[in-house]
């Protein structure tokens, strides 16, 4: 039986079903699908009940599949050390020199610095070269499929970048979308693909079937990317 609860701005569907055990019990599928077990004398409004004080819970899995951390290993900040950029790796090459720049030249990231030796220094440099490129594509790559979000909405949908640990990207409901500037690391189309699912989050707030079909219509080859995106970055 297909049942659904509100939960703040998100509706939460599920599948209800009745079965001879005591306590009601809560799945969430990889593809996002819920089912709820219920004790077979459980009134609906109880079953509601208990969904609705696990409905965070519930979302946090649904959210899995953009929420794992990018896993990187310990970096040094010395030449030779590879780093990826748009999803190629880049040689380091630190400089020694008056002033300070961070250049793509070929397959070396070319950091002139001032201090050779500070590596935390070298490291902010890098950081936010990251972030100028980021600020560039995710801008572009936003102009080009905010288009799929009809004008006529209410949300006024902006574009915020920043670092995160645990998340991809984000989207509330004011319209606020947040990407994290690590993704500047990774191929384009997978950040396209992290891009369109926070656009489909303006019309759906949550991980529904009609999200899902949103998703689709617009970025009909998604599965195939974010397993590439979960590869590339792991
Ligand atoms: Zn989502």
């Amino acid at each position: 039986m297909k049942q659904s609860v509100k939960y703040g701005t998100a509706i939460i569907e599920y599948n209800l079903e009745y079965s001879d055990r005591k306590t009601l019990g809560i799945k969430v599928h990889p593809d996002s699908r819920v089912d709820v077990i219920a004790p077979t004398d459980s009134t609906n409004n109880k079953i509601k009940e208990k969904v609705k004080s696990k409905a965070h819970w519930i979302l946090k899995q649904q959210d899995y599949f953009i929420s794992f951390r990018p896993l990187t290993p310990p970096r040094k900040y010395i030449s030779g050390e590879t780093h990826l950029y748009l999803g190629k790796q880049y040689r380091l090459k630190i400089k020694q020199s008056k002033d300070e720049s961070v250049k793509l030249i070929g397959g070396d990231i070319i950091i002139k610095t001032t201090i050779e030796k500070d590596k935390e220094r070298i490291k902010k440099q890098l950081s936010q070269w990251y972030e100028s490129k980021a600020k560039k594509h995710f801008n572009e790559i936003f102009d080009k499929w905010i288009s799929i979000y009809p004008s006529n909405k209410l949300k006024n949908p902006i574009l915020e970048l920043q670092w995160m640990k645990k998340r991809w990207g984000s989207c509330d409901q004011k319209g606020k979308i947040k990407l994290n500037i690590d993704l500047i690391k990774a191929p384009k189309p997978c950040i396209e693909y992290v891009m369109v699912h926070e656009i489909c989050h303006l019309t759906y707030l949550n991980h529904s079937k009609d999200f899902y079909k949103l998703l689709d219509r617009n970025y009909p080859n998604w599965r195939k990317v974010k397993t590439r995106l979960e590869h590339f970055m792991a």
